[in-house]
């Protein structure tokens, strides 16, 4: 059997060609395919404006500017996350206040969101993690209450539903992301999405450099950036839009076949889905039992030719944190505690029958080799 691969984009030859048209077009930057492309994302997540930038890290960067979160302002974030979520708060001199997660989802906790506010906090940063929606109805009630600003890191949950209504909804903005691992892509690419008419008035100028809506091209209002989506990604958007539904189906298919083998095994726990939401399978997470090595798992299941990741590691107990902020192991129970023991499976949308149960009866031969 070819090696199974950890993740793996879904092009089909309508992607292709129409990547070939624009390319055939000449016009390969601020064009009309971007334009389209953010038309459809705003249909299709049910928001006012969508504006397609270089990649989901520019795009919480913008949304963090946009929000006016600055030096010493303090955010609420999760560890248990991508880097880039806590970045986008860094670049802007902002303070990542760490905020443990729920056992069950791994997402923000409410209660210790709440705990953590001080009179320097500013906002949340939210994230849906692994494509499974945070509990938003308790942190929107929290950020009313305390008249935070909210910014959902969507990246990881395009299509997601938390009681019948899409992420990118909640909060005052959210941002999607299309690197080739997420559920689509437009190779580097993100989008970010809000109902509000000023956030996506700045986000529009501080991705292109700065320039106001009126502005002549060397005429720059504020300080900005070249985060633009060009015309080849933004095409590739627009076709793997077509297919999102068709994606997210086949993902469940796969997450449900690797739930259904895994769940009878009493050294890993299968990921937990809340009855209210939609899940949009990013990536398939389980969780080992206490006490078992994880690294040592994903360094046999490689030699056995499965690949396998950590995820995610901790980001308060990254180099760079740590001597930024003097963060130490011990701040963040449950986060410590999953961080050691969670592990991505292999996982795409067209993943086989045969693929998964390979996966995991190695897996099962490496587990059991172990705790025998
Ligand atoms: C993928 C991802 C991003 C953005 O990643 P880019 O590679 O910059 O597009 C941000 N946050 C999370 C949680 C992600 O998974």
């Amino acid at each position: 059997m070819e090696r199974i691969p950890m993740s793996a984009p879904d092009l089909d030859e309508s992607d292709i060609q129409a990547v070939l048209e624009v390319l055939r077009s000449g016009r390969l930057a601020l064009g009309p395919k971007a334009k389209e492309f953010e038309e459809l994302m705003a249909e299709y997540i049910g928001v006012k404006y969508a504006i397609a930038v270089s990649s989901g890290t520019a795009g919480l960067h913008i949304l963090v500017r946009a929000l006016g979160i600055g030096p010493g302002d303090e955010v609420l974030v999760p560890s248990f996350t991508f880097a880039a979520t806590v970045n986008a708060i860094l670049y802007e001199k902002g303070i990542p206040i760490f905020v443990d997660v729920e056992p069950e989802t791994y997402n923000l906790d409410p209660d210790d969101l709440e705990r953590k506010i001080t009179k320097k906090t500013k906002a949340i940063m939210a994230v849906d993690i692994f494509g499974h929606p945070a509990e938003w109805d308790r942190i929107l009630e929290i950020a009313d209450k305390y008249n935070l600003k909210v910014i959902d890191d969507s990246c990881e949950a395009l299509g997601a539903e938390y009681k019948g209504k899409k992420i990118g909804q909640f909060g005052d903005a959210g941002c999607f992301a299309f690197y080739p691992n997420k559920q689509m892509t437009t190779g580097e690419g993100g989008i970010i999405v809000t109902n509000n008419p000023e956030i996506a008035k700045l986000a529009r100028s501080l991705r292109n450099q700065g320039r106001g809506e009126m502005s002549a091209w060397l005429e720059h209002e504020r300080l900005g950036y070249n985060y633009r989506m060009d015309e080849m990604s933004a095409a590739l958007g627009v076709s793997q839009l077509k297919r999102i539904e068709i994606f997210l189906e086949k993902r469940d298919k796969v997450a449900r076949m690797y739930t259904e083998r895994l769940k009878k095994f009493l050294w890993v726990r299968p990921p937990i889905v809340k009855p209210y939401v939609r899940m949009s399978w990013f990536v398939y997470v389980i969780t080992l039992q206490d006490g078992l090595n994880r690294d040592e798992v994903i360094n046999e299941l490689e030699r056995e030719g499965i690949p396998a990741r950590g995820y995610f590691s901790p980001i308060h107990l990254q180099p760079y944190i740590k001597e930024m902020f003097g963060t130490k192991e011990g701040i963040l129970p449950i986060t410590e505690n999953i961080s050691k023991r969670t592990l991505a499976l292999p996982f795409h949308n067209n993943l086989k029958e045969e693929e998964i149960d390979e996966v995991v009866s190695v897996l099962q031969r490496v587990v059991e080799r172990k705790i025998s």
